[in-house]
C-alpha cells in the first residue's frame, strides 16, 4: 500500500504535482484555540450547537470544540461537493440534512474553507427556515479574492490566496484528509495558480 508523510515534511508530491508546506500544524492549533477561545467567550452562558461541513471541517470542527470551554452539541451537514475536480462545479445540493432540531438554538456552523462562498451562502438560507435564535460562520480558511456569492463570514481562521490547498481535512480526490498541515500546490505544477 502506498505510504505518505503525514508529518511536516516541506513538500508532498501527488503524481507529478508539487504541495508546499503553507500552514504548520502549530500555527494551524494556535490559530484554532484563539478562535475557540473567542467563541468561548462571546457564548458565555450559552450552549451553541455547532454544525460541521462534511467532510472537509471534521479535523477543524474536532479541534475547534476541543477549545471551546462551554457546554455545546455538535451535528453534521454533507453538501454535494467539487468531486474529484479543482474547480467549482458551481452547483450545490444537500447530501446529508441535519439530525437535531436548531429551532431556538445558537448555531455555529464550522466550514473548512470558503471559495467562492455558493456552499455558505447555501448553508445561511438553509439554517434560516429552521429557525435557529442564532447563527454564525466559522471558517478555518477564507480565499477573498475568489468569493463571488454573498456570505458573511463572522470568524475566519486565515485569509489564503486563491490557490489550491490540501491536507487537515482538505482532500484532493478525497485523499491526503489526514495530512496534519496545510500544503498549497505549487506555481511551477501544471495546474499551479
Ligand atoms: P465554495 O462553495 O465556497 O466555492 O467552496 C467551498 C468548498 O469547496 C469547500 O468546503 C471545499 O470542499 C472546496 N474547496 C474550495 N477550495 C478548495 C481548496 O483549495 N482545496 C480543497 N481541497 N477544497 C477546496
Amino acid at each position: 500500500m502506498p505510504r505518505i508523510n503525514i508529518d511536516n515534511s516541506e513538500e508532498i508530491m501527488i503524481g507529478d504535482e508539487r504541495f508546499v508546506l503553507y500552514l504548520p500544524e502549530e500555527q494551524l492549533q494556535a490559530r484554532i484555540k484563539e478562535l475557540g477561545e473567542e467563541i468561548t467567550r462571546e457564548y458565555e452562558s450559552k450552549v451553541p450547537v455547532f454544525i460541521g461541513l462534511l467532510n472537509g471541517s471534521f479535523l477543524f470542527m474536532a479541534d475547534l470544540i476541543k477549545n471551546v470551554a462551554l457546554d455545546c452539541e455538535i451535528d453534521f451537514i454533507r453538501l454535494s461537493s467539487y468531486g474529484d475536480a479543482k474547480i467549482s462545479s458551481g452547483s450545490v445540493k444537500m447530501v446529508k440534512d441535519l439530525n437535531c432540531d436548531i429551532e431556538g438554538r445558537d448555531v455555529v456552523v464550522v466550514e473548512d474553507i470558503v471559495d467562492t462562498g455558493l456552499s455558505i451562502n447555501y448553508i445561511e438560507r438553509l439554517m434560516e427556515n429552521h429557525k435557529p435564535a442564532s447563527v454564525k460562520i466559522v471558517s478555518l480558511l477564507l480565499k477573498p479574492e475568489s468569493l463571488k456569492y454573498d456570505a458573511k463570514i463572522d470568524y475566519i481562521g486565515f485569509k489564503i490566496p486563491s490557490k489550491f490547498v490540501v491536507g487537515y481535512g482538505l482532500d484532493y480526490a478525497q485523499k491526503y484528509r489526514n495530512l496534519r498541515s496545510i500544503y498549497v500546490l505549487s506555481e511551477n505544477s501544471e495546474n499551479g495558480v
